[in-house]
């Protein structure tokens, strides 16, 4: 089989970062979290890390063709020679071209854009029911309460709510997301690169879903 080159789309509480490492482990591809890369870079001080180190230490935005950069170093490396799975860029319209370009270089090309489609009422539910401790262990109020309401079964410590997991600052990323990620999902829908998923379904039935899609990918890829 040829390459395979994944592009994971959603918004924050989609489930798409659970997923990334599924099929990291499923497809045996390296699965690539832009920060985490992006931190990477820097720490290894890589040519373009080097670069993206000047912006974080000034507290700017690293911009899109120095991110692109980072991840072409990495997609050039044989690690990613059958193929890698992005996840956190492109958001943008404009990032989905630099990155076009960049993988053009390399005489690459995305297969697909995996987009987890989850209503806006079910991240809030997700994301705004998770409760957390001061050490970081992590419950939902529904999907995983812990024994006693508002303590944590680790370590005892109390249960809260985190800024991030607040709705009205769920609200405020999600509305983020689609401002920027509706003209994203036009783009590769535009290709014939779009696939959808329910991610609204269980872990586990995301992850067959995700397969079969894989599957019918790679049939018609051979035909
Ligand atoms: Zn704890």
């Amino acid at each position: 089989m040829s390459e395979l080159n994944l592009i994971l789309l959603g918004p924050p509480g989609s489930g798409k970062g659970t997923q990334g490492e599924r099929l990291q482990e499923d497809l045996r591809l390296p699965y690539y979290a832009t920060g985490d890369i992006l931190r990477a870079a820097v720490r290894e001080g890589t040519e373009v890390g080097t670069e993206a180190k000047e912006y974080m230490e000034r507290g700017d935005l690293v911009p899109d063709d120095v991110i692109v950069g980072v991840i072409g170093e990495r997609i050039d490396k044989k690690e990613a020679e059958d193929g890698f799975i992005l996840d956190g860029f492109p958001r943008t319209e404009p990032q989905a071209e630099a990155l076009d370009a960049k993988l053009g270089e390399l005489r690459r090309e995305v297969s697909a854009a995996v987009l987890f489609d989850v209503s806006d009422d079910e991240v809030v539910r997700r994301l705004g029911g998770r409760r957390t401790c001061p050490n970081g262990h992590i419950f939902h109020v529904e999907s995983d309460p812990p024994e006693k309401e508002g303590v944590c079964d680790v370590c005892g410590e109390p249960l809260e709510t985190r800024d991030d997991d607040r709705p009205e600052v769920i609200r405020n990323r999600l509305d983020q997301y689609h401002a920027k990620t509706e003209p994203l999902i036009a783009y590769y829908e535009d290709r014939g690169l779009l696939k959808r998923v329910d991610g609204s379904q269980a872990a586990d039935e995301v992850s067959i879903r995700i397969r079969a899609l894989l599957a019918t990918l790679k049939m018609e890829e051979e035909l």
